[in-house]
């Protein structure tokens, strides 16, 4: 369960800026498509350490970004959702990963 304890960080990082109680509602984190992390899972993973924690109102709000690769092959670069889209030029599967393998929390909404 690696997005049982991605959750858990999350909530570590949440804990050093929101006292456990506090009206938390939104926590916006940014997934690329390649960073190997289903975000079903770790959504609800987050939901239920959530209330654990105290946290009961707070979402998890999960924003995809496309990644970039550069074909091996043929060297032309193109976005892909994950990791199953050839080539578009000339259907390789060998590519160097550009960007895409991200995971970061931009953000938390408290409401006052
Ligand atoms: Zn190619």
């Amino acid at each position: 369960m690696h997005e049982l304890s991605l959750a858990a960080s999350i909530l570590d990082l949440i804990a050093e800026k929101v006292p456990s109680g506090a009206s938390l509602h939104k926590v916006n984190v940014t997934v690329g498509p390649l960073a190997g992390i289903w975000t079903d899972s770790l959504e609800f993973c987050f939901n239920e350490l959530a209330q654990e924690r105290g946290y009961d109102n707070a979402r998890i709000c999960i924003a995809a970004t496309q990644a970039k690769v550069r074909c091996s092959a043929c060297r032309t670069e193109y976005d892909t959702g994950g990791f199953m889209d050839a080539c578009p030029n000339c259907g390789s599967l060998e590519r160097t990963v550009l960007s895409g393998t991200e995971f970061t929390v931009d953000s938390l909404e408290t409401e006052d």
